[in-house]
């Protein structure tokens, strides 16, 4: 089927053209001629990244009345940033239709300005239930030409509670209205809705009900419970090209998962919804552009954020219910492209698994935690394919090429491509020297302190791990939260942390304002104005504390961070782990006087 065939004007062909939309996907193709022959309502049970928003986007456009600048059209759903982005794929789908005009209203924004808006005239509205029901009571909105009303990720507005909302709006809208409901899972209170506010409706399914996407493989990997934030970390040295999402089962956890790998020198960063709306801004901009690798995140906090291009979902903590496995997976394997979920378990949680190979229908592969060695040959031949493949110039090098070719005169081919492949990868290959075989299955071994296992239960925090935890705060005026890698396990005190300080910065004398050790790590105030200088001084100074080189960074509460250099373009091509500051091989001993500067 072709576009050309579903009935659509020539002016939204022209505009979904221009975004390179060449197929109806298998949602738009089913969706999409009922909406514009019949009045009938319509259930559809689809995933996102299956081109639901054209669905209903593109008859809603072609139905409009132009002449008339009064709302038709409702579009309601679960957040703040899916409302923007459905705004922005309407006005995308309709550049070439002149006249039409979309506004997105939200809560945490200035209401008054969406007020101005409704009443300059618009004829979609593209809204979140709380701050529709708002406008609604404030009599500030004229529904009665409402014609459609779309329920976008229904069920995800009914988990977060805004079952009332939903039902306030519906019951102020015509009941002439044709309602669309599109969801990826159909709970009872999704059926409920259904049945109460919906005639008769079409039911539409789009690939097996609840089967998540067909571009969707998944993976399982089975380690001890203490186990997991390593696992965690081999699963993403293990994918150099992982550009993906990490989901937490809570806010602490995804800051701390978040601030752990941060500080083990991957590219990455929480969402949750400790963050302020500036915050959660920022970072989701950063991972749309490819700024960021890994996305630390909490269901709700990246519910509507829209990536099409990520490789990996990877549940830290497998989820409570089906449908949340459903959204967390769904995010991956969009637009056609291929994407791998991938969910951490322990041994007591094999059950989740069967569970939801029966609920979706597809089987789970279980795939081995990665041992070192394993790790070292993906990444060495990750290496070896960038030097096959490079096309870039040489530039400067070619001055000196010559000189180069003489130092290394003597050395045979394979002892140059060693000790190249030694320096670029030095920390890594470091690091998994010794590292021993996680699997559930592997004989047993000592247990090593300095893993941060207190995060990998996947049950909930003991009283004592609540008190240990360090809970995102509000700061003191002018000062920023700095974190450092090692913790009271570590043998760190205060005073200790001062002296870490000290000798990383000899220059100036820093005020460290209020100190927090937890066992893994730690966190102290400085101020803004000194934050990144000291972050650079740890950088550049490579102190030692235990056993392992002391590194800072900014703590997530701190954040928006300083912009790291962006990468050239899609997946980062190194891989999360940047050969940084790492933890040195467990069997550094502890406790080994006080810090010590490397030479
Ligand atoms: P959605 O499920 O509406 O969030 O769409 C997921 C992604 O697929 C969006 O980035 C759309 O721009 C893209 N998309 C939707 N329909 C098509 C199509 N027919 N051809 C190509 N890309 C599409």
């Amino acid at each position: 089927m072709k576009f050309t065939d579903l009935g659509l004007c020539s002016e939204l062909l022209e505009g979904i053209t221009k975004l390179g939309f060449e197929t109806p996907t298998p949602v738009q193709a089913e969706v999409i001629p009922v909406l514009l022959e019949s009045d009938r309502d319509v259930v559809a049970l689809a995933q996102t990244g299956t081109g639901k928003t054209a669905a209903f986007g593109l008859p809603i456009l072609e139905l409009l009345e132009l002449d008339y600048a009064v709302p038709q059209a409702l579009i309601l759903c679960p957040t703040r940033e899916l409302c923007m982005q459905i705004a922005r794929d309407m006005e995308s789908y309709s550049t070439c239709l002149p006249g039409v005009k979309v506004l997105a209203v939200y809560g945490g924004s200035d209401i008054r300005q969406q007020l101005m808006a409704l009443e300059r005239g618009v004829q979609v509205v593209v809204a979140t239930p709380g701050r529709m029901v708002d406008l609604i009571r404030r009599k500030r909105v004229d529904f009665s030409k409402i014609a459609r009303v779309v329920l976008d990720e229904a069920d995800e507005m009914l988990n977060m509670g805004f079952e009332e909302d939903l039902e306030a709006i519906l019951s102020s809208v015509p009941k002439t209205a044709q309602t669309l409901l599109f969801s990826a899972t159909m709970p009872t209170q999704v059926a409920k809705i259904s049945k109460n506010y919906m005639k008769t409706p079409l039911e539409i399914t789009c690939g097996t009900r609840n089967s998540g996407s067909e571009t969707v493989s998944h993976e399982y990997y089975v380690a001890h419970a203490k186990d997991r934030y390593r696992a965690l970390r081999r699963i993403v040295d293990i994918y150099p090209r992982m550009y993906g999402i990490v989901f937490c089962r809570t806010r602490m956890e995804t800051q701390q998962i978040a601030d752990h790998l941060s500080v083990d020198g991957y590219s990455a960063e929480p969402l949750h919804g400790d963050l302020s709306q500036q915050q959660r801004d920022s970072v989701m901009k950063k991972f749309r552009e490819h700024h960021l690798q890994i996305l630390v995140a909490t269901d709700v906090a990246a519910r509507g954020l829209d990536v099409n291009e990520l490789t990996h979902v990877i549940n830290y903590n497998m989820p409570d219910d089906l449908s949340a496995y459903t959204h967390r997976s769904g995010r991956t394997g969009r637009a056609g492209k291929e994407g791998i979920s991938v969910s951490i378990i322990h041994m007591r949680e094999h059950f989740k698994i069967s569970r939801l190979e029966k609920a979706i229908g597809k089987k789970f592969v279980k795939r081995a935690v990665p041992t070192g060695d394993d790790i070292s040959r993906v990444r060495l031949m990750n290496l070896a394919e960038r030097v096959r493949d490079y096309k870039g110039g040489a530039g400067l090098i070619d001055n000196h090429i010559g000189e180069m070719t003489a130092m290394l005169d003597g050395l045979s081919k394979e002892e140059l491509i060693k000790r190249f492949a030694s320096i670029e990868l030095h920390r890594m290959l470091l690091f998994y020297r010794d590292a021993p075989d996680i699997n559930e299955d592997a004989p047993q071994r000592q247990t090593d302190s300095r893993e941060p296992n207190r995060y990998a239960d996947g049950a909930r925090p003991s009283a004592r791990d609540k008190r240990d935890a360090h809970e995102p705060r509000k700061m003191t005026a002018g000062m920023v939260e700095l974190v450092m890698n090692v913790g009271s396990l570590n043998g760190l005190t205060p005073k200790k942390l001062m002296a870490l300080v000290n000798v990383a910065d000899r220059d100036s004398s820093i005020d460290i304002g209020r100190i927090n050790i937890v066992k893994m790590q730690s966190y102290f105030e400085v101020s803004r104005a000194e934050s990144q200088s000291l972050v650079d001084s740890f950088a550049k100074s490579h102190v030692d504390w235990d056993g392992r080189q002391v590194s800072v960074g900014l703590a997530g509460n701190s954040r928006p961070r300083p912009e790291r250099p962006p990468h050239r373009s899609g997946p980062p091509a190194t891989g999360g782990y940047q050969d940084r500051p790492y933890d040195k091989p467990r069997n550094a001993s502890r406790g080994q006087g006080g810090p010590k500067k490397r030479r």
